[in-house]
């Protein structure tokens, strides 16, 4: 008896979105005050290639993720408080779910942080503060992030930590694998040092788009996902099954390939609720390191 013929797999692999649990929102388009060498949607001060969203704009969204049973939003940019309506868009948000915003830090000051803490004192779900901050010093962190962004980082730090937040330090993984450990450890020393009590610390694997290929390379043509590298694999751990990016163009797959033509899936959340094929070297990486952009 001859063995069964293999089942001819696709090419591609695809994700299934499994449920809406988050919803990302690119609320200062691609408009950032710092230009870092390693940023994967090249965001700059003059870089308006996704614009920024109003509170008119969002709006509609939230109510859609609240209806589609959305548990969490995230704000992000280029820099979000670049975004004059950014408060009143997270007053809107928290008012349906936890929200997080990520930020270089360097524009909060003592008047903002403690604008943020009253917004979350006035609602029942939590505000997370997320900072980059890409180095244990001002050399290794302003060589990514640009001169002097590693002392207006910090200082952003210790006003959210006196108006009572513990940020979320978000670090680029520029260390091989094995040093992971002792590089979080020295992070935790560096921020408790800096006057930050209760650091917690995030890193992020770099992906090789955006500014990122000019400074050290883009993808090689193996790093691409194939039905093979999904065999035991739990897809529920790609944030693709389960989140969605909102900019001012529409629904995009995730909050890494807003640049990719085919990652907008719709004008609507609703729209969005489809399968996606992995075929970009960026799901390498989240195949390959097991990285979310969530908390
Ligand atoms: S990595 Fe963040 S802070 Fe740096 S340019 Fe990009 S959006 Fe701005
Ligand atoms: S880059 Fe990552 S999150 Fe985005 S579609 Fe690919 S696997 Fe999903």
């Amino acid at each position: 008896m001859t063995a069964p013929a293999p089942i001819p797999l696709l090419a591609v692999p695809t994700v299934p979105l499994l449920a809406l649990d988050t919803v990302w929102f690119q609320v200062a388009g691609t408009v950032c005050n710092l230009t870092c060498s390693h940023c994967f949607i090249t965001c700059g001060p003059t870089n308006r290639r996704h614009a920024m969203m109003t509170r008119a704009e969002v709006r509609p969204y939230l109510d859609e993720a609240l209806g589609l049973g959305a548990r969490d939003l995230y704000f992000t940019g280029g820099e979000p408080f670049l975004n004059r309506e950014l408060l009143a868009i997270l007053e809107d948000a928290l008012a349906i779910a936890p929200t997080t915003v990520l930020t270089n830090a360097t524009l909060i000051g003592p008047d903002l942080a403690a604008r943020l803490r009253a917004l979350e004192r006035g609602s029942r779900y939590s505000l997370e503060m997320r900072v980059s901050l890409d180095g244990l010093d001002a050399a290794a962190n302003d060589a990514l992030r640009g001169e002097g962004s590693f002392a207006e980082a910090l200082a952003g730090l210790r006003e959210l930590a006196r108006a009572g937040f513990d940020p979320i330090v978000t670090v680029a993984q520029t260390w091989d694998e094995a040093d992971d450990a002792a590089m979080r450890e020295r992070f935790h020393d560096t921020l408790r040092a800096e006057g930050l009590p209760r650091p917690r610390v995030k890193v992020l694997p770099l992906f090789r788009v955006g500014r990122e290929v000019a400074r050290t390379r883009g993808y090689a043509e193996t790093e691409r996902l194939t039905p093979e590298h999904m065999l035991g694999f739990d897809i529920a751990s790609l944030q693709c099954s389960s989140s969605r990016m909102v900019t001012s163009r529409g629904v995009h797959v995730c909050p890494i390939l807003i640049d990719a033509p085919d990652a907008l899936l719709g004008r609507t959340l609703r729209e969005s609720m489809r399968s996606y094929p992995l075929a970009h070297g960026a799901c390498h990486t989240c195949w390959a390191t097991g990285a979310t952009c969530r908390n």
